[in-house]
């Protein structure tokens, strides 16, 4: 069923998903629902339980509880059909060093039986996509990491796939990099692709997500919009204030959310005029004034011994 070529209900969606390894709870109960053609975002820090979650929405890990679909599909009952539906850029790299570009995607290709023509086809649009055009013959060990993970993404898409799920996509890359790896998302994104990404950066989530969801030792924190969370966890301007010298945190002030973390002094407010007088008295400090971002959120939410 679908409505304006757009399948009903979820693209993906877990409830009480959970899993177990031993006496480790990795995925502890989580229920989500990622809607098609959207950006959906996994933030939280390593060990969270984010790959694990995308490597059961990949057909990769059973789960030990709870139900998962992808594509209306259950996971433990059709994983062959999800593969086809499921596009995946693990977290490694890993690309055959024994072909070139143009040969990792083809072989890629045959795993889902595509014909050699189309095959072909695809690969050679991609290569153009993700603009390695010039590499197509290159050996893989003569790629930088940028490229590498640009050919993990067009080798993603050889399928055709509904869902491109990308385990941190951008970690360890220079910043020129993680831009140009943005916009290729980005431009999926406008074509329609659902895409699901795990993060520990929160300007990567923040930039790139609809929608996410904070996850922390296995369980999810909160979910919604970047801009809806700042806006109700971290309001939407902070007043730092370092080497703050043993001043105490003003608790007192009406309308705004106060928060120590180490020598720091954090103040947020829903206008930056609010924050001016704070500014004053902190003159003898190093002072920042700027926009609240999902950092500070991620940060109120988990660092619990410093919530006021
Ligand atoms: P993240 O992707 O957020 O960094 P992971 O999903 O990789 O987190 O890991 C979540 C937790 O599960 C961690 O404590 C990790 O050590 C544990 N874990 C992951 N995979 C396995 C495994 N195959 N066996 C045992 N423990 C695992």
């Amino acid at each position: 069923m679908s409505v304006n070529g757009i399948p009903r209900g979820f693209a993906i969606e877990a409830r009480e998903l959970l899993k177990s390894y031993d006496n480790l709870t990795a995925v502890d109960k989580v229920s989500f629902g990622v809607n098609y053609g959207e950006a959906f975002g996994m933030l939280g820090p390593n060990g969270a339980g984010k790959s694990t979650i995308l490597r059961m929405i990949y057909c990769r890990t059973p789960l030990t509880g709870g139900s998962l679909s992808v594509v209306g599909l259950d996971v433990t009952r059709e994983p062959r059909s999800i593969k086809e539906s499921v596009g995946v850029v693990p977290q490694d790299n890993n690309l055959d060093p024994d072909l070139n570009v143009r040969g990792n995607l083809l072989i890629y290709a045959r795993y889902f039986r595509i014909p050699r023509n189309v095959a072909e086809k695809r690969a050679d649009e991609l290569i153009e996509f993700v603009e390695l055009g010039e590499k197509r013959a290159a050996r893989i060990d003569t790629l930088s990491g940028g490229m590498k993970r640009r050919l993990m993404i067009a080798r993603a898409l050889i399928n055709n796939p509904m869902i491109l799920v990308l385990d941190e996509p951008t970690t360890g890359l220079d910043p020129h990099v993680r831009i140009a790896i943005w916009d290729k998302l980005r431009e999926l994104r406008q074509q329609g692709l659902t895409i699901l990404l795990s993060t520990h950066y929160m300007d990567e989530a923040e930039k790139l997500c609809d929608r996410l969801v904070i996850i922390d030792r296995g369980r999810i924190l909160v979910s919604g919009t970047p801009r809806d969370l700042i806006a109700e966890h971290v309001l939407h301007f902070v007043l730092e204030a370092r080497g703050i010298n043993g001043r105490a945190l003003r608790h007192d002030l009406t309308g705004i959310i106060s928060e120590k973390r180490g020598s720091t002094h954090f103040y947020f407010a829903r206008t930056a005029e609010m924050l001016a007088p704070l500014m004053r008295e902190y003159e003898d400090c190093e002072t920042y004034l700027r926009h609240s971002n999902l950092e500070d959120v991620f940060l109120r939410l988990t660092d619990r011994d410093h919530l006021t």
